[in-house]
């Protein structure tokens, strides 16, 4: 039998489901790939500075595979030493240890994760690493994890000993040792049975999702019924599952069902083309809650594994930008914006103080999911104790434009079962470009947007310009676009 060629990532790949290995070899134009670019690099600048965890180490550069097994074999010469990116191959099992204590009497592996918690995919991880070693000759008397503790705040120059966690898993790994050499075998046999013209049958499940959602979930469910169970909004995974596999796959399987009533609204909404719900006395609440001047405003946030700033956590969400909209008694529209530099030291400080200066009267503070907002200003006031009052009196003023939707006191077909602003606004206003994200150029959600900012200093001067101003005309749509649901909600009851 041939053996097909795995690594850690393409094992643990195959753990979650055989048929990605063979859908990756042979169907690699049915994976939806997101872009994933701001992770990789995430793991990529933890993983640098956690070689340093135990002090002097040697390291392996990225190379052919075999040259790196030489490199390796060279520095094992050297005990007792830390070597990083240590490579190893067994009967074409490769694997590279991000660090190896490398002593007298034996290793230990320490992999390295950007996470913040041990998810049970990196014992697999961890454990293909410890059959690799162990049976190159190799005595491993430990198999730990190495991941981002986030109650870690950063005061001065990093602390690596209370940035990051170790977690022993020895004992786990070693009870994965026959399961990693029978799954290795079943995975020879399927990729020496199946062929290209020869798709190996697999019925979807939960597994499709966990530990992540699988790049091939759109092709694999590519002849399922549309829409169906899986597009109903907030039901669990679980639930979803046990439904299919009763067999209640479309909407018109699930109209019957005994199902939450927002899952049967959106069913029903969907199947029978209904006329949009409107509860005006929600809509009349929220509109008479509203105090001027309207504050209409939109946080753009990022974070770091690695905290920047002194009195910051890991991941913790970096307020960096926002849009204000100001809509006085008298009709007249202002609007203010706030796009910290790239370089800025003080970023969460300038926002706050820009915030303060660009609502400086009681008016009503408008949000889109009030919860976002008001956790970054309760941050805000916990690390400034001098702004605290501000940050409260923002609080205290916000209103939530998202209740009604929230509540389905609003609800049109075209919102299939969401509350997100990017569902809403479509809904309330069909085709207009204005306020269509598609049409903006770089940016179009908060994910694009925190990773535009993070990538603002490796740009030349001008690609950074594009970029700020990128970044600035998405923020000014979500705002623009909440002033546009509350000229709705004013409209629908006249
Ligand atoms: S979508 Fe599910 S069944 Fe299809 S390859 Fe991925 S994990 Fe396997």
């Amino acid at each position: 039998m041939n053996k097909t060629f795995l690594s850690k990532s393409r094992y643990c790949q195959c753990v979650q489901c055989e048929k990605i290995l063979w859908l990756n070899e042979y169907c690699s134009n049915g994976s939806a790939v997101e872009d994933n670019e701001a992770i990789f690099e995430t793991g990529r600048k933890v993983g640098e500075l956690a070689k340093g965890l135990f002090g002097d180490y040697e390291d392996v550069k990225y190379d052919k595979r075999s040259n790196m097994i030489k490199k390796t074999d060279d520095l094992l010469q050297n005990k007792p030493n830390i070597i990083t990116e240590a490579s190893f191959s067994f009967d074409n099992n490769f694997c590279s240890v991000d660090i190896l204590k490398n002593d007298v009497d034996g290793v230990e592996i320490y992999e390295v994760k950007s996470s913040t918690k041990v998810k049970d995919i990196y014992i697999d991880d961890v454990a293909y690493q410890y059959f690799v070693l162990s049976n190159v000759g190799l005595n491993v008397k430990k198999a730990c994890i190495v991941y981002i503790n986030n109650e870690y705040v950063r005061n001065g120059d990093l602390d690596m000993t209370q940035l990051f966690k170790i977690d022993d898993l020895t004992a786990e790994v070693l009870e994965k040792q026959d399961e990693i050499r029978n799954n290795i075998y079943m995975i020879n046999e399927l990729m020496e049975t199946y062929d290209e013209n020869n798709e190996p049958v697999k019925e979807i499940g939960r597994f499709c999702f966990d530990p992540y959602l699988c790049d091939f979930w759109d092709y694999c469910t590519r002849d399922l019924p549309k829409p169906n169970v899986f597009d109903i909004s907030g039901m669990q995974t679980k639930s979803k599952f046990k439904q299919y596999n009763e067999g209640n796959i479309s909407f018109e399987d699930l109209a019957n069902e005994k199902l939450n009533k927002k899952y049967l609204e959106q069913i029903d909404f969907e199947l029978n083309e209904r006329e949009p719900k409107i509860v005006n006395e929600a809509v009349k609440d929220v509109l008479d809650s509203l105090n001027y001047p309207l504050y209409f405003i939109d946080y753009e946030s990022c974070n770091f594994a690695i905290p920047e700033f002194d009195g910051t956590k890991p991941y913790q969400q970096i307020p960096f930008q926002y849009s204000l909209h100001i809509i006085n008694e008298n009709g007249e529209v202002e609007h203010r914006e706030f796009l910290a530099e790239a370089d800025d030291t003080n970023i969460i400080r300038h926002f706050a103080e820009s915030m303060i200066e660009d609502m400086p009267e009681d008016g009503s503070v408008i949000v889109y999911n009030k919860a976002f907002e008001a956790t970054r200003n309760k941050e805000i006031g916990k690390m400034y104790p001098d702004l605290n009052d501000e940050m409260e009196r923002f609080n205290s003023n916000m209103v939530d434009l998202m209740i009604p939707f929230r509540n389905r006191d609003y609800y049109t077909k075209e919102m299939k079962g969401s509350y997100s602003i990017k569902y809403v606004l479509p809904a309330l206003y069909p085709n207009d470009p204005d306020l269509d994200y598609t049409q903006l150029s770089g940016v179009h959600n908060g994910g694009e947007a925190s990773n535009a900012f993070l990538n603002l200093k490796n740009q030349t001067l001008e690609e950074q310009q594009k970029t700020r101003n990128d970044l600035l005309k998405y923020c000014e749509l979500d705002t623009w676009a909440m002033v546009k649901i509350w000229e709705k909600f004013k409209e629908v009851l006249i």
